[in-house]
């Protein structure tokens, strides 16, 4: 057993302005960090355009396509933009998130991570948002119920922005259990305790701007992880964004590669306790290259480590 490591090439070629904070060379920090690592490498398919209707209307779904421009770039909202290349990107990056799971659930890897971009847990149903095309962890926890026949996943997010998509996606879900820790106050404004969704499957845990790490690992612990204890899950998928780093730049918490150590050794002996482990991660925000590079591997070092 050991950790799958998945993500595609075409990843690379959904291309933002100049200045934008979600860029190539993102995925090329986190690529280059990850390339000492001996993780099991494999490669993927792009996802069939019906693995999205698992989460997206298919009038959506056409709309995004029909705004990939031939040429230059075209913007989709304040902060989400394509290329001629974010159709490949987002299939691309959604095959190898669901490669990721299909591997693990096959038993043939205990745990793996996907470095993809765009990343996907802004995406509403029917919306575009915050550099997110459409909903790749939620489509995924949402292929192992319905496809795998799993019945009870949690979905957790420690990126520092509220997974808003990912509850937009699955809170009509009792099968789906979504965690999301983030900035309160901050983009995208939602994400409050008392958004616990029609099924009481979501758990928001706003932080104030400037938390430290102490403060992170006891709301997690007092709250999280005994309530996954609960619900005993059958699969943890995580949206891995390390935006949530004291030095990145788009918000203010305060956290440290150590705390991603912690969260990710904690998920993973939640996982142990309930599902062999079988933990999919896959890369959302983190816009200091560094420190992305810095977290990223901090956290699958961890993964590898579990897996092993
Ligand atoms: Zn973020």
């Amino acid at each position: 057993m050991s950790t799958a490591f998945f993500t595609d090439p075409a990843c690379l070629t959904h291309v933002t302005p100049d200045g934008h904070p979600e860029r190539v060379a993102r995925l090329n920090a986190v690529l280059d960090a990850l390339a000492p690592l001996e993780l099991d490498r494999r490669d993927s398919q792009p996802a069939p355009e019906a693995e999205l209707l698992r989460c997206h209307p298919q009038d959506y779904v056409d709309r995004i396509r029909q705004a990939i421009p031939a040429s230059g770039q075209a913007q989709l909202d304040a902060d989400t933009w394509l290329s001629p290349g974010s159709w490949d990107a987002a299939l691309g990056g959604l095959g190898a998130l669901l490669a990721a799971l299909d591997t693990v659930l096959a038993g043939e890897a205990r745990n793996a991570f996907a470095a993809i971009r765009p990343p996907g847990h802004h995406a509403e149903t029917a919306t575009p948002m915050g550099f997110c095309l459409f909903g790749n962890v939620a489509i995924a926890a949402k292929r192992a119920l319905d496809h795998h026949g799993l019945e009870r996943v949690a979905v957790l997010d420690f990126d520092v922005h509220h997974g808003n998509g990912t509850q937009d996606l699955l809170q009509s879900d009792p099968r789906a259990l979504f965690v999301s820790s983030h900035q309160f106050p901050l983009w995208p404004g939602t994400g409050r305790a008392e958004e616990t969704g029609p099924h009481g499957t979501i758990l928001n845990l706003p932080l104030p701007p400037g938390t430290q790490g102490a403060d992170f690992r006891h709301a997690w612990d007092s709250v999280v992880f005994p309530r996954l204890d609960d619900f005993r899950p059958e699969l943890i998928l995580v949206s891995a964004g390390f935006d949530a780093h004291v030095d990145d730049p788009l918000a203010q918490l305060a956290l440290t590669e150590e705390d991603f150590v912690w969260i990710t050794r904690r998920i993973c002996e939640t996982s142990d306790r309930h599902c062999a482990g079988r933990v999919v991660s896959v890369l959302e925000g983190g816009y200091n290259l560094d420190a992305l590079a810095a977290s990223a591997l901090a956290h699958v070092r961890v993964l590898m480590e579990q897996g092993a």
